[in-house]
């Protein structure tokens, strides 16, 4: 196992708990092994700190696993998903049978997502480190779980930065699981773990969809970014008179039409279709709908982005205020990591000025407690979500 040693002037990021260690924090590299592979962090006099991985081609040298002195098999794998699934379901009780099992880093195991659909488990691994630690993951959450699945999804970029490929995906225990059905309060949804966005689904959305139900009654809907389907259903739920779904994944409607199926939802009122929403909302008249969801995917994966990313939020927020009637609902998200909640209620109130109308805050929402935002890892903090009501001033 490699030694890493931390200088004695950098400790104090580590002592604030947060879980990596950079290069230049690196006195010295002690030891052999792979790079990737385990290894033991001390201070300058050799004291234990604790236990992680280490790649020495990445700018974030090492991501700790532990701070106890603990052997890291596949047994630290099982008392960790074990204990992570105990937490989990007493979390979410029985509102749905799909959860985050694991959230990386905010779970003290960075570079690993574990989502659970039901008896399918869909796992990502980010970092070369837990590429490495792969088979005892697999071996641990099939002692675990039992499942019937568990599928590979690391087709992320981040994993070029740890100088791994970006499309590994494929079948790692049990039988090629197809579509997954899962259960979200109440409602069903066919989860595509194979070829969907992500792991297959939405997960960390589920609360704010639900909030968004009440709001529907004898409502005309309009859902932005629908992917599967997921605020859609909710709406028809809530007794909306109209819902159209637009998204520019054709396969994703498809399966939202499905979804809207298997919970029994089959009049003509509701739409599907293939189009961009920054064509669509700019064409809409006036008074179109009185609820509208907006849920688009980052738009800055980099801080550079940022600038274009405030100039997309505002357009797509101002162009949907503008086509909701007086008094209508808006739900707005963004994902987008380094925007943080501050700045996205800035733009919010900038769109709403462009349209001349206030906003009234209905709800201010974020995670899940299966995404759980860890605050000595601010990093993970990356989704917001509001419910306003357009108002017009007197
Ligand atoms: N609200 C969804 C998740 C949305 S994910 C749920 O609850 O499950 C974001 C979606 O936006 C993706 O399905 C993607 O295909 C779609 N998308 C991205 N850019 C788009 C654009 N410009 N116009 C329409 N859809 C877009």
């Amino acid at each position: 196992m490699w030694r890493v040693i931390i200088k004695q002037d950098r400790l104090k990021n580590f002592r604030s708990g947060h879980p990596w260690i950079f290069s230049g924090a690196i006195h010295s590299v002690r030891g052999e092994g792979e790079n990737g592979g385990l290894c033991r962090l001390e201070d300058e006099s050799g004291n234990f700190l604790a236990v992680g991985y280490l790649n020495e081609k990445s700018d974030i040298a090492v991501r700790v696993i532990s701070r106890r002195e603990e052997l890291v098999d596949a047994v630290f794998f099982e008392r960790r998903f074990a204990a992570l699934k105990d937490e989990r379901e007493r979390l979410i009780g029985d509102r749905s049978d799909a959860y985050r099992l694991v959230f990386s880093e905010a779970d003290f195991l960075p570079g690993l997502i574990v989502d659970r659909y039901g008896d399918v488990l869909v796992l990502q691994c980010h970092t070369l480190g837990m590429e490495l630690l792969k088979p005892l993951v697999v071996e641990a959450l099939a002692a675990v779980f039992a499942p019937r699945a568990i599928y590979e999804r690391s087709d992320v970029g981040a994993r070029r930065r740890e100088g791994l490929d970006d499309n590994q995906t494929g079948l790692l225990y049990g039988v090629e699981p197809g579509e997954a059905i899962i259960t979200e309060n109440g409602l069903r949804f066919a989860v595509d773990v194979a070829n969907g966005q992500k792991t297959g689904f939405y997960l960390d959305q589920r609360e704010n969809r639900a909030a968004i139900l009440p709001h529907c009654k004898n409502c005309r809907v309009l859902n932005c970014f629908s992917y599967t389907g997921g605020f859609a259903v909710y709406a028809a739920k809530g007794g909306a008179t109209q819902v159209v779904s637009i998204d520019v994944s054709k396969p994703a409607l498809k399966l939202a039409e499905k979804n809207f199926e298997l919970n029994g939802f089959k009049s003509g009122k509701f739409e599907f279709i293939a189009a961009d929403v920054f064509d669509f909302l700019p064409a809409l008249p006036k008074n179109s709908y009185d609820v509208i969801i907006l849920d688009p995917p980052s738009f800055a994966k980099t801080r550079w982005e940022l600038k274009s990313a405030f100039k997309a939020y505002t357009t797509i927020n101002s162009k949907a205020l503008a086509a909701l009637k007086d008094g209508g609902i808006l739900a707005t998200s963004s994902c987008t990591g380094y925007l943080d909640e501050l700045t996205f209620i800035k733009i919010l109130h900038q769109s709403s000025t462009i349209v001349g109308c206030d906003l009234k805050t209905l709800k201010i929402a974020a995670h899940p407690p299966d995404h759980p935002y860890n605050l000595s890892f601010p990093e993970g903090r990356y989704l917001k979500f509001l419910i306003v009501q357009k108002t017009p001033r007197p």
